[in-house]
């Protein structure tokens, strides 16, 4: 049986000031023992070691936004490896948003090395795939994320990706409001989860995919209780803590 996660992409968001702020209120209002759902945040690097530092003792999980595809350590300028993650604390880290797909060139061969990357460190990455606007009006939406996890799924075996976590997030959805409707996550998800039973029964039936796109406490009972939609990725309402919370609640 698998359990539900919510995770709050803070992007490029706070200061040392605001991650206190932000984080008490999740811990007052998220953190309660006796959740079903497994809630993590994900702020910008730099603060991840206050993060880890506030959350610690907490059933709130810490992740990262982003990792280095290079293993070990070396001559990569500015760049964070899996290993540095684990390190200050991370479990979960974001791997091939769309943000980083489009505005930073991110292909689906370097996806997937950074998802290779983040398993052999032992973070459990968060893995995004999904179609732009264009791409759903020319009805090419399974076949974009059909591609964009195939290439992960190409590169590791079902042994290795156990644990790691799909994400299907529309980018027409994404901090636009726009939020798919349970009907059209339901359908990516499930043929997501098809996929992923094409490579191995038992990788389909433990792998948790998680819906992103303009997720709010308004809409999220209704997506979770899709029968293949295992919680969210929030980006803006994780930046309300009552909000986030209350999206964390809405798991039934
Ligand atoms: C995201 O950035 O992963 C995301 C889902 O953002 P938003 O919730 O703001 O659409």
């Amino acid at each position: 049986m698998r359990s539900y996660l919510v995770a709050g992409n803070w992007k490029m968001h706070g200061s040392q000031a605001r991650v206190s702020e932000l984080l008490e209120g999740v811990l007052e209002s998220a953190g309660a023992a006796e959740s079903p759902v497994q809630v993590a945040v994900l702020p910008p690097f730099v603060y991840l070691a206050q993060a880890a530092q506030l959350l610690s003792g907490s059933n709130i999980a810490l992740g990262a936004q982003d990792l280095c595809e290079q293993v070990g350590e070396g001559a990569f300028t500015g760049e964070v490896s899996a290993a540095m993650l684990a390190d200050v604390g991370c479990r979960y880290v974001v791997v091939g948003h769309s943000e980083r797909r489009a505005q930073y060139g991110e292909s689906d061969e370097l996806v997937a090395a950074k998802t290779a990357a983040a398993l052999q460190a032992g973070l459990l990455p968060i893995v995004c795939v999904g179609e732009t606007d264009a791409e759903r009006e020319a009805g090419d939406t399974l076949a974009v994320v059909s591609r964009q996890l195939s290439a992960v799924l190409e590169r590791l075996g079902p042994d290795e990706l156990r644990g790691v976590v799909v994400a299907y997030e529309p980018v027409w959805a994404i901090g636009t409001g726009k939020t798919a409707t349970p009907v059209q996550a339901q359908e990516v998800h499930a043929y997501l989860r098809a996929l992923l039973a094409e490579h191995s029964e038992e990788l389909a039936a433990s792998t948790q995919l998680l819906y992103g796109g303009s997720v709010k406490a308004a809409s999220a009972a209704e997506l979770f209780a899709q029968p293949d939609i295992d919680g969210g990725l929030v980006g803006g309402a994780s930046l309300d803590a009552d909000e986030f919370s209350a999206i964390c609640r809405a798991v039934s």
